[in-house]
């Protein structure tokens, strides 16, 4: 079964770790994989742009190159993009009320008449004036 070329480009940030010797390895990737066989290409991060092939005919090298692929794949976190929920009629923002801190007025009920004694037509008072105001009324 053929299986298309595949093409994997991007940059390696890998540590290499020999025992006691340590060494970065920043690299650049051009990797390829058909029936012919797998080359990874290793570029320097600077200079050059000239890559270094690393080439296997190898039916196995090239099914294990594979495999390492999409086992990187699935270890890859897929982007999750938020989808705003549709809102329906009932759980959309009402129209603004009186803030947090304030009631309706207590005098007028709310309904902001341009005379009233204790909101002066706003419609709402602070916590505090609304019960002072019932305090007073008894
Ligand atoms: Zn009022």
């Amino acid at each position: 079964m053929a299986r298309k070329r595949t093409e994997i480009t991007g940059h390696a940030f890998l540590h290499r770790q020999d025992g006691q010797r340590s060494l970065p390895l920043n690299t650049g990737v051009d990797l390829t994989m058909d029936d012919d066989g797998v080359e990874w290409g290793v570029l320097p991060l600077v200079g050059s742009r000239e890559a270094e092939p690393v080439a296997s005919e190898s039916v196995h090298v090239t099914r294990y190159m594979r495999r390492v692929v999409d086992a990187m794949e699935r270890a890859t976190p897929r982007p999750v993009r938020a989808v705003p929920k549709p809102v329906s009629a009932k759980k959309r923002p009402r129209p603004a009320g009186p803030p947090p801190t304030a009631e309706l007025c207590p005098a007028c009920a709310g309904e902001a008449f341009p005379g009233c004694q204790l909101c002066a037509g706003v419609g709402a008072v602070p916590h505090e004036r609304a019960r002072e105001w019932r305090r007073r009324m008894g």
